[in-house]
């Protein structure tokens, strides 16, 4: 049992939003930093979950507790133990003072400890506010193998790339089968799980300036012309169902509009009138007949990261 890892919201919406208009630099680089961070997370996914069994990887948890929000990027769960994951990516070299971390010369950037401190902190709170006892050991992994801490201080709770096996190696050499009362446990913290989630820089768009076209299901670009039943991509020669490339670019749309109420001319006008309003209407019939999971809603937080 483990709870898989998805792309980030904000990530998704970004690139959605990329090709449908032209974003600043400043967005750029943010889906520059988010597509990084991602990668690190799978990379964390493949080496951890590889080498480890008779446990569980809850992966990507957000919650909101008082009011503040928290996200944790991985908690393993043993028979012997909690784990807490802060996962990072950075690349090059770092050095650390008075509890500063600065990348190579001197460029300040937020310590990840603080962050990890926080939250270790809502967590613990949340648990308790919920009587559920877990005691558990948090950690910031810095999984970029071409990562570097100069002068690294003597800290148990960071986990740098040369230490990885070493920390892999003490947790499987031990591990018994999980007890039920842990499946139970991990079933308790999944159902304290938030739908929301952060934006943490959120444009401004609106509907009558986005570009309207059909999307490709494999590239997402909007280069596509529809061939009767089928959607051919002229970009990256992909064919898909006309149904299953519509439904597509409806989720696209209800992505960027969340609170938008999904009607046939708006969907129409959104695929650039490839299809007429009778076949909006009957892939929309579809969609309100499949079980909708999650509205996911949108804030921007206060408070989410330091300089
Ligand atoms: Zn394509």
């Amino acid at each position: 049992m483990k709870k898989e890892r998805e792309e980030p919201l904000e990530l998704k919406l970004l690139k959605v939003l990329k090709r449908r208009t032209v974003l600043n630099e400043q967005l750029k680089r943010r889906i520059m930093a988010l597509e990084k961070g991602y990668e690190g997370e799978r990379r964390f996914d493949k080496v951890f979950q590889g080498s480890l069994g008779n446990c569980l990887f809850l992966n990507d948890l957000h919650f909101s507790h008082d009011s503040n929000y928290f996200q944790i990027d991985s908690l393993l769960i043993s028979a012997l133990g909690i784990h807490l994951y802060e996962i990072k990516n950075m690349e090059q070299e770092y050095f650390m003072e008075d509890n500063k971390l600065f990348k190579f010369p001197r460029y300040e950037i937020s310590n990840p400890l603080n962050q990890l401190s926080r939250t270790e902190l809502l967590f613990k709170q949340m648990l308790q506010k919920y009587e559920l006892r877990v005691d558990f050991n948090p950690y910031v992994v810095f999984i970029n193998p071409n990562f570097t801490l100069l002068q690294a201080p003597i800290n148990k709770r960071i986990i740098l790339p040369t230490q990885i096996n070493h920390h892999l190696q003490s947790l499987s050499k031990k591990l018994p089968p999980l007890p039920p009362t842990k499946f139970e446990l991990a079933k308790e913290i999944l159902s304290l799980e938030t739908t929301e989630r952060v934006i943490r820089e959120m444009p401004t768009y609106t509907f009558e300036e986005l570009r309207k076209g059909v999307s490709c299901l494999r590239c997402g670009g909007l280069n596509t012309k529809r061939e009767y039943r089928m959607i051919k991509c002229l970009t990256c020669s992909n064919v898909n169902s006309l149904d299953e490339s519509i439904l597509h670019t409806i989720d696209e749309f209800e992505l960027l509009f969340p609170f938008e109420r999904l009607t046939t001319s708006i969907i129409v006008n959104w695929c650039n009138q490839e299809i007429s309003p009778s076949i909006a209407l009957r892939i929309l019939k579809k969609r309100y007949e499949m079980q909708k999971t999650k509205r996911w809603s949108y804030f921007v937080p206060i408070e989410t990261t330091k300089k």
